[in-house]
């Protein structure tokens, strides 16, 4: 995985700094229309531009009644016990490591939209069961990933902030790890998501996104995204083009345009059935579920 995925010894690639500019200038002229129409400043994420593009009820809905539960946290806290594992100098074991994740969540009402507070209230049955799914997360990563070296600069969790039309829209991510750092116009960052379960399609948009991310904060882009399964531990990667960027910045563009519209209640939001319907809480009440051909498990 070191060789294949990390590939530090390979070259990288150059990328001229009129790259990230002409992005950034072609979206910001994309979605005037839409920042100028905005009530307030409008942030989205890699989750809201998946969702939207996945089914548009189905991101109204969500966005209606979120609620923490533990399907929806376990995530965030083994992505902070993974944080732990790689700063704290002794060697805890990946229950502890969740342990002192919850406890700094549970210690910090600002952070991730109010995951301390539902975890201050959440009960014994909700906290064992994301105990339980978090520490799965945090020991599969520890038993398969290469351990990671100082001198590999990883990081986890570290946010991405861009900025655009005067602020009035950001776009914001947490690649799950990072590794390297570009040096001039020579590109240096990798940049891992975290999957548990099957790989599907939607998971090379969302690196994408990743990529554009970073080119737009740093000027250069990453030289390669990746996907890595813990169930499997395997993992798929995609070298990062002008072309891809393109791409990444065009649905970013489709998906700001759809969710402000949303947002603002707009009109009616689109159905698309497909693999969400499982697990949509609009299931029950949709005909999208009925349009879907039967499963053969
Ligand atoms: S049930 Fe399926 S089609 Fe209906 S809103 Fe949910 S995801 Fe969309």
């Amino acid at each position: 995985m070191v060789d294949e995925l990390l590939a530090f010894e390979q070259p990288r690639p150059r990328f001229p700094p009129a790259l990230a500019d002409s992005l950034r200038r072609r979206m910001e002229e994309a979605l005037a229309p839409v920042a100028d129409a905005l009530d307030r400043p409008l942030r989205v994420g890699k989750h809201d531009i998946s969702s939207v593009h996945t089914c548009e009820a189905y991101f109204r809905a969500e966005k209606d009644s979120f609620a923490w539960a533990p399907r929806n946290s376990y995530g965030a806290i083994a992505h902070r016990a993974l944080r732990l594992s790689i700063s704290m100098r002794d060697d805890p074991a990946p229950l502890d490591l969740v342990d002192m994740a919850i406890d700094a969540y549970v210690d910090d009402d600002q952070g991730d939209g109010g995951l301390g507070r539902y975890l201050r209230t959440a009960s014994p049955l909700d906290l064992g069961e994301l105990r339980a799914q978090a520490n799965d997360v945090v020991f599969q990563f520890l038993e398969c990933f290469p351990p990671l070296q100082r001198d590999w600069r990883p990081r986890t969790d570290t946010p991405i902030l861009v900025k655009l039309c005067g602020e009035r829209v950001s776009l914001r991510g947490r690649p799950d790890l990072a590794f390297g750092q570009a040096r001039g116009e020579e590109a240096g960052v990798l940049i891992v998501d975290l999957k548990t379960g099957w790989s599907y399609p939607h998971h090379f948009d969302d690196l994408r996104f990743y990529a554009l991310l970073q080119t737009l904060k740093t000027g250069v882009p990453p030289y390669r995204v990746a996907s890595y399964y813990l169930d499997s531990a395997t993992f798929h990667h995609e070298e990062v083009t002008a072309g891809i960027l393109e791409i990444a910045a065009g649905r970013a563009v489709d998906g700001i345009r759809k969710i402000a519209r949303l947002l603002q209640q707009e009109g009616p939001a689109a159905i698309t059935p497909g693999p969400t319907c499982r697990w949509c809480r609009l299931r029950d009440e949709c005909d999208g579920p009925g349009q879907l051909p039967e499963r053969d498990d």
